[in-house]
């Protein structure tokens, strides 16, 4: 996947690479314009529209989820809006940040169209879809809140010099694939400091279930929000699979006093307090 846009040359189509150039001015004019060429790269021949138009509410192409900018985006703030506790928001304002910031530096550096070149860097090909859907994928993203800005405002980044700089319409995927591999380290970016104190956290309505059915971590990170003393269970958990007792140290999970808030908001139904108890009680057999 990473060296895909060195191979564009074989791998893409011609219209995909050979017209449109972005380190230069955009804008509009004769056939050989911007505008106009990425309409041609877009629309079945014969079919004319405005270029926002085209962007916003008609793409025709063959992209992961390269449908209407605009269907996109409310049905993306609507699924927001009712599950908001467990979809990684941050990640999509930090990368629609970020890339509005880095193409408007774009356009100082080459010039032409400010709008047309900000319109082109957030909705084209798969970029829209992928900033409310795609990057905020829990299980290849990190956990902690200011790990997900960074994230998002990398992608963002990333997206705005591959599309401009490798002629590649598909630079946000590629962005995603290379940001997705920081995920392990940016983890640990700004993981709250353990607190030696209880501090009560406000906890969802509990639910009753008859039969209780675990499934894998979804990563959400909702057990290091609600933990009174600030600990990253889920983390603790890995390191004990591991039998990582150094880790384990550095992580605090001697301060777990089995208050059950993790276990209790994991939507994914894991058992984190028992394992950082039990966490907490090799950590101790380790001492002695
Ligand atoms: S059981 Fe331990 S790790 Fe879980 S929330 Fe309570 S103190 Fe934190
Ligand atoms: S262990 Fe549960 S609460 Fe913690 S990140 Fe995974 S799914 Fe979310």
């Amino acid at each position: 996947m990473v060296l895909i846009p060195f191979l564009y040359e074989v791998l893409l189509p011609k219209d995909h690479f050979s017209m449109i150039n972005l380190a230069a001015p955009v804008g509009y004019g004769d056939p050989t314009f911007f505008a106009e060429t990425l309409q041609s790269c877009y629309l079945p021949a014969g079919y004319t529209s405005d270029v926002f138009w085209t962007l916003l509410v008609a793409k025709y192409h063959g992209w992961p989820g390269g449908a209407s900018s605009i269907a996109v985006i409310i049905v993306g703030i609507c699924l927001f809006i009712v599950a908001y506790k467990y979809i990684k928001w941050r990640i999509t304002a930090s990368y629609l940040a970020a890339t509005t910031v880095f193409s408007m530096i774009m356009y100082v550096v080459y010039g032409g169209d400010a709008l047309l070149r900000l319109c082109f860097h957030l909705f084209v090909g798969s970029s829209i879809f992928l900033a409310f859907f795609m990057a905020t994928d829990p299980a290849t993203t990190p956990l902690t809140y200011s790990g997900q800005c960074i994230f998002g405002f990398g992608l963002g980044v990333l997206t705005v010099l591959m599309q401009t700089y490798m002629n590649f319409l598909g630079g946000s995927i590629l962005a995603l694939v290379i940001m997705n591999l920081t995920s392990p380290l940016l983890d640990r970016a700004g993981l709250q400091k353990p607190i030696e104190e209880k501090v009560e956290k406000k906890l969802p309505k509990g639910k009753q279930f008859e039969t209780i059915k675990t499934t894998s971590c979804i990563r959400c990170g909702a057990c290091m929000v609600v933990c009174c003393h600030n600990l990253s269970p889920i983390l603790i958990k890995e390191a004990f699979d591991k039998g990582n007792s150094k880790v384990l140290k550095k992580l605090r999970a001697d301060l777990c006093d089995g208050c059950g808030n993790c276990t209790f908001v994991c939507p994914a139904r894991i058992d984190l307090r028992n394992f950082t108890l039990r966490a907490k009680a090799s950590l101790r057999t380790a001492k002695n």
